[in-house]
């Protein structure tokens, strides 16, 4: 086992992710050593650190004279290619073995795929139930239906989320603690903060994580899926990514223990078929479309996206509401939940036209729970539509009223989103009517947006030019970038 500054540096790693994955794999090397087993382990302060993954191999390989090389499937094209590298140097053979933290093995999900143009998650996701008899009675699907999204996709409402259970946290032991100051020193500069850091780093602490999302969290999961509040960053969400990323729970004890939770009458079926839906549906279905469309997946740009990600994603210091709270949490805690990432970062990224290798990058960095795998398909395809609609059908784009529906930040929030020009326009809003002008002939020929494309001929030219010319400076950084704070004042967790 390697800690090499390499993983920190090929993308901006933020300290929270950094320290999570390596006080991880320092408990992790710490159980197998109480197990009996031989552990060579390079941390990274010892002297003599190759830097990467490859390198450190190398010099593995050459210090102890290995026969053959056995590996698990790793969570990166890159790092594959790079341990083949270093293994073809010294004419070792690699053994890459399946992944077994997955229901579906990548063959199966190449078998899935043959002969689709589209690959939507639905059909899987229904293959996946039956092949595994997850919430089913014989072929039926549990309740008669296979989707309850209708279910899933309450606002809170003006009372709020109520009393949200308290979040499972983790104090920091001697481990944690050793990896956080060595990061603060030798990541000083990267984004972040590990005041608040308290993520489950071992299997036992994974468990009980499991346990209590199960028990507090898990019926309330569905129906506010989709909802946000201000300062609430846990939701009812389980915040169990990172520890399934990291191998500290497999996905069949997280979804047997929910399925059971519907069995004894403690949670809903819509919350727990919702729930079951991420990880044996959304899940499977990304870690199957990163491992079958590498490398080439990457290098996508099928809306030929072409500005720079703005500097504030990196810091918070944005006077939108909605973006300025997502972003503080995800800098506190490395977290935020799906649709924020989806409707409030990515969809801004995608409206303002950012790169998407840019955009890529930084959700790489940010969250805890990122690795390739499934970081990459989430943001290049189903956030950005840079793979041209292969995962999602069209492009997710919608102005400030969607976020307005979801949360209460727009009342808090000096921008209006009714409004798409002018000093007080929100900013999703303009941009919104901006990308569909800018993409009105590529997207009229999708019948799922063609609506949405019509209602740009009902502008007229001097509308039209007002929009342009709002974008136009929202992308000249002369709009959202202030650091006042909203109306409601600080909601930084
Ligand atoms: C732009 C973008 C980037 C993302 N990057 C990552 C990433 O780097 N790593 C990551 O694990 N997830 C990623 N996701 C998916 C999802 O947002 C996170 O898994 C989820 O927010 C993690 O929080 P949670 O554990 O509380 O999830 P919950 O809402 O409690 O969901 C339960 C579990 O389902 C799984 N899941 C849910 N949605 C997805 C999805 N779309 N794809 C894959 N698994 C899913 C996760 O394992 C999650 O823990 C991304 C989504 C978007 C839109
Ligand atoms: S008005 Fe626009 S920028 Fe402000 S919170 Fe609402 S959606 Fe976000």
């Amino acid at each position: 086992m390697a800690e090499v500054a390499e993983e920190s540096t090929h993308v901006w790693s933020g300290k929270v992710r950094t320290t999570l994955f390596l006080s991880a794999m320092r408990h992790f090397a710490g159980e197998l050593r109480t197990a009996g087993r031989r552990v060579h382990y390079t941390a990274l302060d010892d002297a003599g650190n190759r830097g990467s993954l490859r390198a450190q191999l190398q010099a593995d390989i050459e210090r102890l004279r290995p026969q053959g090389l056995v590996m698990t499937a790793p969570g990166d094209w890159r790092v594959l290619q790079a341990l083949r590298e270093a293994a073809q140097a010294h004419g070792l053979l690699l053994d890459v073995r399946e992944d077994r933290h997955f229901f579906c093995s990548v063959r199966e999900f190449a078998a899935h795929a043959r002969g689709r143009e589209s690959l939507r998650l639905e059909y899987f996701y229904r293959e996946m139930r039956q092949r595994h008899g997850v919430l089913m009675q014989g072929d039926a699907p549990e309740g008669g239906r296979w989707n309850f999204d209708a279910e899933n996709r309450e606002a809170f409402g003006a009372t709020g989320p109520g009393q949200v259970p308290e979040r499972t946290g983790f104090a920091r032991d001697a481990i944690t603690r050793e990896v956080a100051a060595l990061v603060e020193s030798r990541f000083d500069s990267h984004p972040g903060r590990l005041t608040g850091f308290a993520w489950p780093v071992t299997r036992a602490q994974a468990l009980e994580a499991l346990q209590r999302f199960v028990a507090e969290r898990l019926p309330s999961f569905g129906r506010w899926q989709d909802a946000m509040w201000p300062g609430e960053p846990w939701l009812y969400h389980s915040h169990l990514s990172a520890a399934l990323n990291l191998k500290l729970l497999n996905p069949r004890e997280v979804v047997a223990a929910a399925v059971e939770a519907y069995r004894a009458g403690a949670a809903s079926l819509a919350s727990v078929e919702g729930f079951v839906r991420q990880i044996l549906g959304w899940r499977e279905y990304v870690h199957g479309i990163y491992w079958t469309r590498m490398p080439g997946y990457g290098e996508l740009n099928g809306l030929d996206a072409h500005e720079d990600l703005p500097a504030w994603y990196w810091t918070g210091e944005t006077d939108m509401a909605c973006l300025r709270d997502a972003l503080a949490q995800t800098l506190a805690h490395g977290y935020a939940h799906h649709i924020q990432r989806l409707m409030v970062t990515g969809l801004f990224a995608l409206m303002y036209g950012v790169q998407p290798q840019q955009v890529h990058a930084w959700y790489l960095a940010v969250y805890i729970d990122a690795v390739e795998w499934v970081e990459l398909p989430n943001t290049l395809g189903m956030s950005q539509y840079a793979d041209g609609g292969l995962m999602a059908s069209k492009p997710y784009v919608a102005t400030g009223k969607y976020i307005q529906r979801m949360s209460p930040y727009c009342a808090g929030c000096r921008y209006d989103p009714a409004q798409r020009s002018g000093e007080r326009a929100c900013p999703f809003t303009t941009l919104y009517w901006d990308f569909l002008m800018r993409h009105a002939t590529r997207l009229a020929s999708n019948p799922r947006m063609a609506l949405q494309v019509k209602n740009v001929a009902r502008l007229d030219a001097a509308q039209k030019d007002a929009i342009r010319e709002r974008a136009a400076a929202i992308r000249r950084g002369e709009v959202g970038t202030g650091r006042s704070s909203p109306s409601q004042g600080e909601w930084i967790v």
